[in-house]
């Protein structure tokens, strides 16, 4: 008989949001008439701005003439957004990245999952806990991750727990890693990293022959001076850091698939002998087995988005999200809540009154308040205790929503 890749069957199941729509199919069935606003889900709620909706259309207009039709397109991306991203996204933060080391694709998620193709399988992996399940999975696929221990912890990963008493901030491991998975500002936490807490990270890769994957999905939500846009702000990092890039959150591209990938040319790894081996080079050669690009009208729309209109338009929705992070903020902490984030991300995290474990405070939010969240356990073992709440719905909803919480009694 034919057999499985058994690396899957070590997988967890993913109960988390099965869970919190049983949970809510349930109190439904139980309160027909609630009302139940729903601030735990990660995607955007925006429309796409106009700007990106007219490059689309004429994206298409050109598909349907002979004369402008294009199929296949390069694996890498368009050369016209691979400059826009080079100029607009790195060299106007004095960045020097050039076009061929930018990978575009379709998404964020597909590439901080597939990178995993290029590298050993006895390298070892440390995680933030909480985290972005994607990393962590995709190691666990790719057979890095050890087994399951009785805790539920897998025994080859090296978690970074980041918790109230080190208020978020990863501390280096104890021992020697290979590959560090950071997502600056992060998801679930909405917590940020500054300058000089990433340069030490890239000071630990640096010194120890490591790699980091820099997720910078939320990076259009960051407001503060001192929080870096890309890890390629830090000197050196172009030597020892992979950074994934989407449109999903920056432009509310969640449904419409574009992001982008830069593997710095002067970023090498060795092979079993000791041997340089230039990992753009490698990560080009995977993409043009498995990948067959982007889609053209989706890269077309990506565009738009550097146009002087339409980044105007995008920064708007942004600053909408960042309103109503700000409003969860500053209610919750009215209430006597603590919350972290919420100032550079879209997410607003929130510490669990008296004891209260993450699903005993989802419960509580949602059969007192119909408020439906994210219980914080759900990205890992160092989120218990917490839950995550999104700032992507309507002012509207946001605003219903801290009015009822206002009553909450920690
Ligand atoms: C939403 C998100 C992404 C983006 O994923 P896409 O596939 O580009 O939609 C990447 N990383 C994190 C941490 C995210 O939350």
């Amino acid at each position: 008989m034919f057999k499985v890749n058994t690396n899957f069957l070590k997988l967890n199941e993913s109960y988390l949001f099965s869970e919190i729509a049983r949970k809510i199919e349930a109190f439904k069935a139980s309160h027909p008439d609630a009302d139940i606003i729903r601030m735990g889900i990660g995607d955007v709620t925006r429309p796409l701005a106009p700007a990106v909706v007219n490059a689309l259309q004429k994206a298409v207009a050109e598909q349907a003439d002979v004369a402008t039709f294009k199929g296949y397109g390069p694996e890498q991306g368009y050369a016209f957004l691979r400059e826009a991203v080079a100029e607009n996204d790195y060299k106007k933060r004095g960045i020097d990245i050039s076009p061929d080391e930018i990978f575009i694709s379709d998404g964020a998620k597909s590439d901080t999952a597939n990178i995993t193709d290029i590298l050993g399988n006895d390298n070892v992996v440390a995680l933030t806990d909480p985290v972005y399940p994607v990393y962590l999975d995709s190691n666990i696929m790719a057979g890095r991750a050890g087994e399951k221990t009785a805790s539920g912890a897998y025994s080859r990963i090296v978690y970074l727990p980041c918790t109230e008493a080190n208020n978020f901030v990863p501390q280096l491991p104890q021992g020697k890693v290979d590959i560090i998975y950071l997502c600056y500002p992060n998801n679930p936490t909405g917590t940020t990293l500054d300058r000089q807490q990433l340069k030490v990270w890239v000071d630990y890769a640096r010194c120890n022959g490591a790699l980091i994957m820099f997720d910078s999905a939320y990076e259009a939500f960051i407001t503060g001076d001192d929080v870096p846009h890309s890890i390629y702000e830090i000197k050196g990092a172009e030597e020892v850091a992979i950074e994934f890039r989407s449109y999903s959150k920056t432009a509310g591209f969640t449904g419409l698939r574009c992001g982008y990938t830069v593997v710095p040319k002067k970023l090498k790894a060795v092979d079993d002998n000791g041997n340089d081996v230039n990992l753009n080079r490698l990560w080009n050669r995977r993409q043009c087995t498995k990948f067959n690009g982007a889609s053209y009208i989706a890269q077309r729309a990506a565009e738009a988005i550097y146009s002087p209109e339409g980044r105007k338009q995008i920064n708007e929705t942004i600053d909408y999200y960042l309103r109503n992070a700000k409003l969860l903020r500053d209610r919750l902490q009215n209430v006597g809540l603590k919350v972290w984030g919420g100032e550079n991300a879209p997410y607003v995290w929130v510490k669990a009154p008296e004891g209260l474990s993450s699903w005993q405070f989802f419960d509580l939010l949602l059969n007192d308040y119909q408020i439906a969240t994210t219980p914080g356990v759900g990205f890992g073992p160092a989120g218990e205790g917490y839950i995550r709440l999104t700032a992507f719905g309507s002012y509207e909803n946001t605003l219903r929503a801290v009015e009822r919480i206002k009553k909450l009694k920690p």
